[in-house]
């Protein structure tokens, strides 16, 4: 950059070099404008059209821009393809400023760091998280702390496990992850793993919670140098989060602290300071959940499909009816953290159960819940002072309606309903306040004025008066002057540029009276004003522009007023959504009638005609066939599950950890009755799915998962696996689906459903105790097979895939084809080159080539054991069976001898 710049445009420049990694949103005038690289990037990423400064001129400078009202949609577009955006205001009036406007940057905006509607769903919550790894082999351990500004929830916590962190990101869905960046490489896998996170490293000393306090200072005097309006925390309440933490007792405080530190840091670095509505810091053990890997969570698609990742067709999608926003969050978050400690469990259920039983209550609370906004992301709004007058007449109209909610859960007997109606605060005071003060509709602008009702403030009252009877003057002035000149068309006008006027088309110009003093002459008609009319101008215009000024300083005092109660609407917010799950669930549970599961601690879960809750309500013109299963500790802990195609294994084994998954919610489930005995982690391995873009092939994902629920699960976990090895070879596989299911038998002792083609698989009831055969039955029909969808004892004799791939629409010639090929494998019959005979056409000669020779071809592998075992020459078939006739008891070794030599003979000619 040689040439000579404008003062704007190195003012540009230094405050560009100071945000080097963000678009810099520079304010000019009415608009936003970017330069040099910033613009060109833009104009590519959203579409702005390039332009360019002194165009033609040496120092041509390429800009793009947008009105500044405009900039939120092409702030969301930028930040959701991960970059950051800075917005540098002007700090003064530009029309007092001596010399150049004094701008800066006043907030820096990230997903993970928003408050507006538009780049938030108002369904799950939005999290900025921090990790930090403590390595010192062999124990390794992480620090986890996020935090949403828009609700102002902040937790934190320990884990011991990459893959436990892997899990927990998971569920808490942050949109961005703070690192060290010297440990960036420690999370490679995991960034990959979270696609729709973004990766921010930063140096160790942004993790650094003695930095944090001078960390705070600096927002607090960037607060006062921009003149930002929002409410923040001081030192002293970072203070007591670190108390906080400190007496939670993790094992490595100090890794959490760091976690901490550096969301928290974040927040002045992006918001200018850490907002207001960020109460208390809220310390968890993941252990105190039901734990849930994010393949499992994936698989069981708790909260998106796993094709497509779409809410509609989830288990949340079909279990949410809960009517306000907070409800929608909770619900997903007692998704998300199902419980293990029964008596909580059994409190949930206890409500849950008061509201099934009491219809007309139930629905009462549905209607006045449905007056409740999202108070959480309001609290977000007026500590950040974003909140407008509408957003505050929002909070109102929820706080009145919180005596009625209150009324009606008074004196229930649920002991959670109970406590919950106990912290319900309609904070009286402060919602009259808001009513007494506010229009019932107020625009949604502050500086225009129109916000406050007549009677709130004597001040506001004479300046209204003032202004809307001079407005009434106006028309008194015009209907006079219409009179007295006889000119009907006379109008009185105003515009920002002339202020009031009198306008008379050309026409009437020879009417006008002589008192009229010309101010412009248009095509058609011409101006004119009268000292009379010039002198009530000013005052209304004086008084209009007072009663804005007056009305936006009073909001500003009400939106203190309002932010000073942050803590108890917070506490309020967090009840009405619990109750609003309960309402929910018990709304689910008539609906769709489930029913109040038994919980215990028990080694068993009992389900009897049980339904899968997704499978149930997509069904068309079916009825879903109920199933009871019984698994448990002991003799039922392996139940490999055998059946045809499409009979309904996947989903009855689904089935069984969604039911428990529901329970341990606290929510009732589809079945007629389940008890459930307590499991401390859900695994599930379930179809296959290619990651190729992470790397994986089907295979590796498959073994990957088994690995990692071998290395995890305990004997109070519950396992459902739908097919272990498919991905290889078939000996292969079976050989690892049988090891494994040998191990979770005897080595880990987890209840487990395996559904699996592998009928081999069901010779293990022969060596384990626990294990049993169970099936899904069908019935044959001429050449078809009609579904039962019915659990029953012992294994499938078949798999039917021929006839599920003619009901999917197979040609007929390849279905026929493909029984031709079969009853060929099931034969054992191969031709005399050795090779399995399924390539022979029927009535035709075998024209086949014999193999390539660098084809290792084994015919065995193609029907399992019974191919491999009729693949034997007529003669070794024969030894075969004379070798297992013998009593080797009974045999006196000259008898041996002889045998042997008998048999020798017999394979001679096969050798
Ligand atoms: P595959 O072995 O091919 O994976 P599968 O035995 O696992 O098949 P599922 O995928 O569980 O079969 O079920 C197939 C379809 O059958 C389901 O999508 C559902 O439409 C229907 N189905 C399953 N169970 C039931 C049931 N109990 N009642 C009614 N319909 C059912």
């Amino acid at each position: 950059m040689t040439k000579k710049l404008t003062p704007m445009l190195q003012q540009y420049l230094d405050v560009k070099q100071r945000y080097p990694d963000t678009i810099l949103f520079f304010r000019l005038g009415d608009f936003y404008e970017m330069f040099f690289e910033d613009a060109v990037l833009v104009a590519k990423e959203v579409g702005l059209t390039l332009t360019s400064r002194n165009r033609g001129s040496d120092d041509e400078v390429p800009m793009a821009g947008m009105p500044h009202h405009s900039s939120a949609g092409y702030v969301s577009q930028l930040i959701a393809k991960g970059y950051t955006v800075a917005i540098c205001d002007q700090l003064e009036d530009p029309s007092v400023a001596k010399g150049i406007v004094k701008r800066d940057v006043v907030r820096i905006i990230t997903p993970g760091v928003v408050l507006d509607s538009d780049n938030l769903d108002a369904a799950r919550p939005n999290f900025v998280a921090a990790i930090v790894a403590h390595t010192s082999p062999p124990n390794t351990s992480f620090g986890l702390a996020c935090v949403d500004i828009s609700t102002g929830d902040f937790r934190t916590t320990e884990l011991t496990e990459l893959s436990e962190l892997a899990a927990e990101l998971n569920r808490i869905e942050a949109r961005e992850i703070l690192v060290i960046d010297d440990q960036n490489h420690l999370f490679e896998a995991l960034s990959a793993q979270l696609e729709k996170t973004f990766f921010r490293p930063r140096p160790a000393a942004f993790f650094d919670w003695n930095q944090l306090t001078q960390t705070v200072q600096k927002g607090v005097r960037l607060q006062e140098d921009l003149t930002t309006d929002g409410y923040y925390l001081q030192t002293d309440d970072v203070d007591q989060f670190a108390q906080t933490l400190i007496d939670y007792k993790f094992q490595n405080t100090d890794i959490v602290r760091q976690a901490a530190a550096a969301v928290l840091g974040y927040l002045v670095e992006t918001r200018r300071g850490i907002p207001a509505n960020i109460r208390r810091v809220v310390p968890y053990r993941a252990t105190s959940f039901l734990i849930i890997d994010e393949s499992t969570r994936a698989n069981l698609e708790l909260t998106e499909t796993l094709m497509g990742g779409k809410r509609s067709g989830s288990l949340l999608s079909v279990i949410d009816r809960t009517t306000t926003s907070m409800g929608a969050r909770r619900l997903r978050n007692w998704l998300n953290y199902p419980l293990i400690d029964v008596a909580a469990i059994e409190q949930r259920l206890d409500a849950v159960e008061e509201l099934v039983k009491a219809p007309a209550l139930r629905q009462d609370l549905r209607t006045a819940l449905a007056e409740v906004y999202d108070i959480e992301r309001l609290c977000g709004r007026i500590s950040a002072a974003t909140a407008n007058a509408r957003d505050l007449r929002s909070l109102q109209s929820t706080l009145a309606v919180l005596p009625d909610v209150k009324d009606l859960l008074a004196e229930r007997s649920s002991s959670l309903l109970r406590t919950l109606e106990q912290s319900l605060d309609p904070c009286e005071e402060l919602c009259t306040l808001i009513d007494r003060a506010l229009v019932e509709h107020p625009p949604t602008a502050l500086n225009e004025g129109g916000l406050f009702q007549v009677g709130f403030n004597a001040e506001l009252d004479e300046l209204i008066d003032l202004s809307t009877h001079g407005k009434d003057w106006i028309l008194q002035f015009e209907a006079r002057e219409r009179a007295s000149s006889g000119i009907s068309s006379l109008k009185v006008k105003y515009n920002r540029v002339f202020g009031y006027y009198i306008e008379i088309t050309r026409a009437n110009l020879d009417a006008v009276p002589e008192t009229y003093i010309r101010q412009q002459t248009l095509a058609n008609a011409e101006r004119f004003y009268t000292p009379e009319l010039k002198e009530m101008e000013e005052r209304i215009l004086g008084a209009d522009d007072l009663r804005k000024q007056l009305e936006y300083k009073l909001f500003e005092e009400l939106r203190r007023e309002v932010s000073t109660h942050t803590s108890q609407l917070l506490q309020t917010a967090s009840s009405l959504a619990d109750i609003d799950v309960i309402t929910g669930l018990a709304e689910l549970a008539h609906r769709k009638d489930y029913c109040r599961p038994a919980v215990n601690n028990d080694d068993t879960i009992d389900i009897i005609e049980g339904r899968h809750p997704v499978v149930e309500s997509t069904l068309v013109g079916e009825r879903f066939i109920g199933n009871s299963v019984h698994c448990n500790g002991t003799d039922k802990r392996l139940s490999i599950i055998t059946g045809p195609n499409m009979a309904g294994k996947s989903t009855i084994i689904r089935q069984v950890a969604l039911i428990t998954l529901l329970t341990q919610m606290g929510s009732f489930v589809p079945a007629e009755s389940a008890t459930i005995g307590v499991v401390d982690k859900i695994f599930s391995r379930v179809g296959a799915s290619d990651n190729l873009a992470r790397g994986h092939s089907t295979f590796m994902v498959e073994m990957t998962e088994t690995a990692h629920i071998l290395n995890n699960a305990t004997a109070k976990s519950l396992i459902i696996l739908d097919e272990i090895g498919r991905g290889t070879s078939t000996f292969d596989g079976l050989s690892i689906a049988w090891a494994v299911a040998e191990f979770l038998h005897d080595e880990i002792g987890a209840k487990t459903l395996f559904a699996t083609h592998y009928h081999e698989l069901t010779e293990l009831v022969r060596t384990l105790e626990g294990a049993v055969n169970l099936s899904i039955a069908v019935k044959e029909w001429n050449d078809d097979i009609i579904f039962l969808r019915k659990l029953v004892e012992g294994q499938a004799n078949r798999s039917y895939g021929i006839q599920v791939g003619r009901l999917a629409g197979l040609p007929e010639a390849v279905v026929q084809r493909a029984k031709n090929v079969l009853d060929n494998l099931e034969a054992g019959q191969f031709d005399d080159m050795g090779l399995p005979k399924p390539g022979q056409r029927p009535g035709q000669q075998n024209t086949r080539q014999p193999l390539r020779t660098n084809t290792q071809y084994n015919p065995n592998q193609l029907s399992l054991f019974n191919a491999a075992a009729s693949a034997l020459a007529p003669e070794e078939t024969a030894a075969l069976a004379q070798l297992r006739e013998i009593n080797i008891n009974t045999l006196t070794p000259i008898e041996a001898l002889n045998l042997l030599s008998q048999l020798t003979k017999s394979l001679e000619k096969t050798s």
